[in-house]
């Protein structure tokens, strides 16, 4: 954490950009749309809401143009399928207009009512204002488990370490946000590329309650898809470790040809070996496997980047002054 710096910035006049990436939410967005306007009336700053219909398949857009005729406040963005929360996220804070942006989820699991202290925080001049989570009580036992142990490797491996229990909840100031916007990539593990911008960062802690309405669209299996594309997106180590495991395997090997020889000079020649001879054939095939894989992850990687696609498509703008 970076000291607190000195500041003369001020609210007065400023907007701030609400963004919400929006996968089938529309059981919970009257709450949603009630707990923000409670949360930023007494906030003193023009509010922009930006929500990102990431291809729900409920109503979840029908509801928010609706609610956008009466509401000059708020934006949208309506992605042409289903892109993935970090696609979603991208999409809206690249439509932000705000000198802050938030994002927030839908499910409120984010509450709008720390938004407040963060601004306070923004004053006094740190540029990324975070939310930290008190407890993971609202998580599984599992999850949690696997969070904190993606999280400890993840740091140990990287050279832009992410603070624990930290999600996309979140103050920018308009320059981290046209920091992040000049990351080219694909691939937007948003937590890697928050820390990865720098500036200067504090955090806030709060406790994260359960999804207020609906469901959530993650699988297990694309939390573990999730983990490896941040960790493939911010360090090189799986691939280096390779030449690693090679020279210590080459040396065993030769310990192993000395005792083999030893036992020959010795004891004279003899036939036996089958099983040492399959152990290290398996053993050596099954490493050289393993290090392909791993060359697999990061080539898949590489031609998704080098195919160049934009990171989401947009099917309708709404609200825009633009449109
Ligand atoms: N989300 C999205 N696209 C997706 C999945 C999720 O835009 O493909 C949104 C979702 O609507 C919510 C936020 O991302 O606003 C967080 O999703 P969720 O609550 O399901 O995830 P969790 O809280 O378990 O991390
Ligand atoms: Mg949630």
């Amino acid at each position: 954490m970076t000291p607190p710096p000195t500041s003369t910035r001020s609210r007065a006049g400023r907007t701030l950009s609400l963004v919400i990436p929006m996968h089938n939410e529309a059981a919970g967005l009257d709450l949603l749309f009630q707990r923000i306007d409670a949360a930023a009336a007494p906030l003193g700053v023009t509010l922009e809401i930006v929500c990102v219909d990431d291809g729900s398949r409920d109503d979840t857009y029908a509801r928010l143009v609706a609610r956008a005729a009466g509401d000059p406040r708020l934006r949208l963005v309506a992605l042409t399928r289903n892109f993935g929360k970090e696609a979603a996220l991208t999409a809206g804070i690249e439509a932000a207009t705000g000198d802050m942006v938030v994002p927030l989820d839908a499910d409120l699991q984010d509450p709008p009512e720390l938004i407040g202290e963060f601004i306070s925080l923004w004053e006094q001049g740190y540029d990324v204002v975070y939310g930290v989570r008190a407890d993971r009580a609202s998580d599984t036992p599992m999850k949690r488990f696997s969070a904190g142990a993606f999280y400890r490797l993840f740091n140990r491996l990287s050279d832009y370490p992410i603070p624990e229990s930290t999600g996309d909840f979140r103050l920018m100031d308009r320059a981290v946000v046209t920091a992040l916007a000049r990351l080219p990539e694909r691939n937007r593990f948003m937590k890697g590329l928050f820390a990865w911008v720098g500036f200067r960062q504090v955090g806030v802690p709060y406790v994260r309650p359960a999804r207020a309405a609906g469901a959530t669209s993650w699988r297990y299996f694309g939390l573990i898809r999730f983990a490896v594309d941040g960790l493939t997106a911010f360090t090189t180590v799986p691939l280096k470790v390779w030449t690693g495991v090679g020279v210590l395997a080459a040396f065993l090997a030769l310990g192993f040809a000395a005792v083999i020889v030893t036992q020959v000079l010795v004891g004279g020649r003899s036939v036996p070996g089958y099983a040492s001879l399959m152990v290290v054939i398996l053993f050596g095939f099954a490493l050289q496997m393993i290090a392909l894989g791993v060359l697999g992850e990061y080539i898949g990687r590489m031609y998704q980047e080098v195919k160049g696609r934009p990171i989401y498509l947009v099917r309708e703008r709404v609200g825009f002054d633009d449109t």
